[in-house]
């Protein structure tokens, strides 16, 4: 008896859905904003309402299905549902991970075609800087909250202090397919040197820095305990909610709109600018740089590929120049898979958001300020299945090799 009433309570738990919502008017963009506001829901909106003609992707607990469904009908606003039942396609990720480590325990090999784990990301990294020894380095930039270390991959064939492209994934921890796409791209990185013409003459002259994993954290997190973790870990004085949102933590219009001041919330700014230890050691690493020509960030998901600003709704002195490098790096990803990329300043591509990683650097004074937004366009989300990890990978490379070479030819 016992054995059929847990079953029985097992089969009724948590079935968490994620709604695609279609605002049709301003009215109704505003509805779904008082939505989010709403604590009790305990919505996760991993695509905002913002704006008329763009989708509205939404986490909503079992516990709130039933009244927002309610609302949404009651207003008369669209949706549909994008994943049914949350828990089969998180059980599914783990048991893509379980049956790929298995046939690299089998094969002795790494396998980038999957998710892992910090410590694992750390171990290949030690693998890569063992076998690329003459290339890469790894340096440690500083230390997260709880005591991880953020390590820097280093490609450098010489010189001092040389011109340089800086590349970061991860900071927000549940984009997995950003910190696999990473790792992929500095094994392609290494790889080609002296064997593709613009890698090499690229390294010749150039250095490039990739942090893989912004948010160690947060990642530790996504894998222990929940998947949907997107902040850092650090707790807040006078709240029991944990972490600041890091991509709104840099000093960067910072605590304006498209942030939030309420510690629960998923886009708190933190308590001051750089006040995460993670964002802090990267922008400090930048200015003892001081010669770092291009700033490239990885997110998922939407395919975007975007240039400041997103503090405020200007255009950026460079506008012309970034948004014709934007659309060339778009053109050479949608040439492998045909995956489509949208592309502009932030503020017109997704909403007006501050205290971003991109605005700060260009008002530091890079030029070359991306925020790349890998796939998909919101079937699977955050939770991209391992079989699409290399084909984004090998699409996003040719984006980054047009940046990189435009760098590279345009010396400033
Ligand atoms: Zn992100």
């Amino acid at each position: 008896m016992a054995y059929v009433i847990s079953n029985a309570l097992i089969l009724c738990v948590i079935r968490d859905q994620v709604l695609r919502i279609r605002a049709s008017n301003e009215e109704q963009i505003q509805l779904l904003q008082s939505l989010e506001s709403l604590e009790t829901l305990q919505l996760d909106f991993w695509k905002a309402p913002t704006k008329v003609d763009s989708p509205v992707d939404v986490r909503v607990p079992f516990s709130s299905v039933q009244s927002v469904k309610a609302f949404l009908e009651h207003n008369g606003i669209q949706y549909n549902i994008m994943i049914d039942d949350l828990q089969t396609v998180l059980d599914e990720e783990k048991e893509e991970m379980r049956v790929n480590q298995r046939l690299e325990r089998n094969t002795g090999t790494f396998n980038f075609a999957t998710y892992h784990t910090l410590d694992n990301i750390y171990k290949a990294i030690e693998g890569l800087t063992a076998a690329y020894s003459g290339l890469i380095t790894r340096q440690q930039i500083g230390t997260s909250y709880e005591g991880r270390p953020l390590y820097v991959i280093k490609f450098s064939t010489g010189g001092t202090n040389r011109p340089a492209i800086w590349l970061d994934a991860g900071i927000h921890s549940r984009e997995w397919v950003t910190q696999a796409t990473a790792l992929w791209t500095v094994n392609q990185l290494a790889s080609q040197y002296r064997r593709d013409a613009s890698i090499t003459a690229l390294l010749d002259e150039m250095d490039v820095y990739v942090l893989i994993v912004t948010n160690p954290d947060g990642y530790v997190f996504t894998h222990s305990s929940n998947r949907m973790w997107r902040k850092t870990r650090s707790k807040q004085s006078g709240s029991r909610c944990v972490g600041a949102d890091p991509n709104r933590n840099w000093d960067a219009g910072f605590g304006g709109p498209g942030t939030s001041k309420d510690p629960c919330s998923d886009l708190y700014h933190g308590q001051r600018a750089e006040s995460e230890v993670e964002v802090k050691s990267v922008a400090n690493f930048i200015r003892q740089h001081g010669n770092i020509k291009a700033f490239l960030t990885i997110h998922s998901y939407s395919q975007y590929l975007m240039y400041p600003f997103g503090y405020k709704c200007t255009n950026p002195a460079d506008k012309t120049e970034l948004d014709a490098l934007g659309r060339s790096a778009a053109s050479a990803i949608a040439s492998l898979y045909g995956t489509k990329y949208t592309v502009g300043t932030i503020c017109s591509t997704i909403y007006q958001a501050s205290g971003g990683s991109i605005d700060w650097s260009y008002d530091y004074g890079i030029k070359y300020s991306f925020a790349f937004e890998l796939r998909d366009t919101g079937r699977y989300g955050f939770l991209l299945p391992t079989s699409q990890i290399i084909p984004t990978a090998e699409e996003t490379w040719l984006g980054l090799k047009k940046i990189f070479e435009h760098v590279q030819n345009n010396p400033y």
